[in-house]
């Protein structure tokens, strides 16, 4: 049921006496702040809102990016979001223009002045010293620091025209060959760069390690406008535990700033809890930013704990994607994950264990789908229906056509609406 915001357009509750299951998919909608000085001045942007606006996401089609305002762009953070970043700034527009990217934001980045991206990481590539040869070993070994992936820095790596800030050589094993398939290609790739010389580039881009932010400063005291970041250099520990993947950098007492026409941070994303799960009897888990669930997606509630691990579950309501585990992982681990979660409610269902009603003394209408809509009704909300997705979708191929792309996506509610009212 599209349009609907539940929580905010109708109380969670309301879906709850139509349905004998729930099953909570929504993701994470909110992207982590480093909460360093200078993250509000103009030009820093969320990583975040600056993919949802070349992506057609309603809500960031007014974002407007300055990158008209200077040449070099730093983004923080090493993952496949900062890749994604990295990558519009970097691609040429004609490029991109065979794409479904957003004509708004085809227009804006036409006008683009960028020429420089630093992307830059607080820790390695890959954590190069004080592992003992037997540990090198390990196929297990969680070595990687980078939180990239192989693929998408392959596809930065080989776009046109643009080249690659070689990266200091001490920062990668030196022997390869004892390494995992995954450390071993990445390393490779690293050390490989790419084959675009910076002398003929136009463009370039450089990864940057071991690098905290201090601060987002602004180019003078009488302009709001960022203009370089500052940061305090790392160094490896070698005390710790190589497989840890968090304590293993510490600041070191340097310090470096960058000159920066724009920033992004881009450091994760977050879920949040919609307004109403408490009445569900569900708690959030704020540290995490997850529902509590156990590995099959089943919501629980760690206040009914202990006892058998059923105890603790919420009858009937199951959680799905990243508000189940975190927001981690490219799109074919949600998938798996959301198909364990999915054999959940189908278990349950065939085994008829308790539902969402179970308790409520014959509160449950069953209706489903029938009575939800005339909840959505009576509060003045408009639904769209599959059926009218299919034409909002079918109107945008038709656009995309015109175009030479795939799609043209309507980026305002308001606009898809209006092509449902003809
Ligand atoms: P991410 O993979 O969790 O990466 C976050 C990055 O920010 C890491 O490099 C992390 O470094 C850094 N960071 C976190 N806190 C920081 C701080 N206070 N100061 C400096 N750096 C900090 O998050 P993401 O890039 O937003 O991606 C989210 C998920 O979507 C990932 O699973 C990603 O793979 C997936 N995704 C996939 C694709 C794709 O498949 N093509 C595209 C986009 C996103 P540390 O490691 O040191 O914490």
């Amino acid at each position: 049921m599209g349009n609907v915001n539940v929580g905010v357009d109708i109380p969670l509750t309301s879906l709850k006496p139509h349905y004998d299951g729930i099953l909570f998919a929504y993701g994470a909608s909110e992207d982590k702040r480093l909460g360093i000085p200078g993250e509000d001045l103009e030009g820093v942007y969320s990583a975040r809102a600056f993919v949802g606006w070349y992506n057609g996401l309603p809500e960031y089609a007014d974002l407007d990016p300055a990158l008209d305002a200077g040449e070099t762009a730093v983004v923080i953070g090493q993952g496949n979001v900062a890749m994604d970043v990295a990558r519009i700034l970097l691609s040429s527009v004609d490029e991109l223009r065979k794409t479904d990217i957003t004509e708004y934001a085809l227009e804006r980045l036409s006008m683009s002045r960028v020429k420089n991206v630093q992307v830059v990481g607080r820790r390695g590539p890959m954590q190069v010293n004080s592992l003992p040869p037997t540990l090198l070993q390990s196929p297990n070994l969680q070595r990687l620091q980078a939180a990239f992936t192989i693929k998408e820095l392959r596809e930065l790596l080989t776009l046109r025209n643009v080249s690659f800030e070689p990266i200091d050589p001490s920062l990668l094993p030196a022997d390869t060959k004892s390494l995992a398939r995954q450390p071993k290609r990445l390393t490779q790739l690293l050390a490989k760069g790419s084959t675009t010389s910076a002398s003929t580039a136009l463009r370039s881009w450089a990864l940057k390690f071991l690098l905290s932010p201090t601060s987002f400063n602004p180019s003078s005291t009488s302009n709001p406008t960022i203009g370089s970041t500052s940061f305090t250099l790392n160094a490896f520990r070698p005390d710790v535990d190589p497989l840890s993947k968090t304590a293993a950098v510490s600041n070191t007492s340097e310090t470096l700033s960058l000159p920066s026409s724009l920033a992004f941070r881009s450091v994760g994303y977050k879920s949040t809890p919609i307004p109403g799960l408490v009445d569900l009897g569900v708690m959030f888990d704020e540290k995490q930013g997850i529902i509590p669930n156990d590995p099959s997606g089943r919501i629980i509630n760690p206040e009914l704990g202990p006892g058998p691990l059923t105890a603790a579950h919420v009858p009937g309501l199951y959680a799905a994607g990243w508000v189940k585990r975190g927001p981690t992982g490219v799109i074919a681990s949600t998938m798996d994950d959301a198909f364990a979660s999915a054999d959940a409610v189908v278990q349950d269902h065939l085994g008829r264990v308790r539902g969402l009603n179970a308790d409520s003394d014959g509160e449950g209408t069953g209706l489903g789908w029938e009575g939800l809509s005339k909840e959505v009704e009576n509060k003045g909300v408009r639904r769209v229906s599959w059926e009218d997705w299919k034409k909002i979708d079918a109107v945008e191929r038709e656009r995309g056509k015109a175009k030479g792309k795939g799609r043209e996506k309507i980026g305002r509610v308001a606009d898809m609406l209006k092509v449902l009212d003809g």
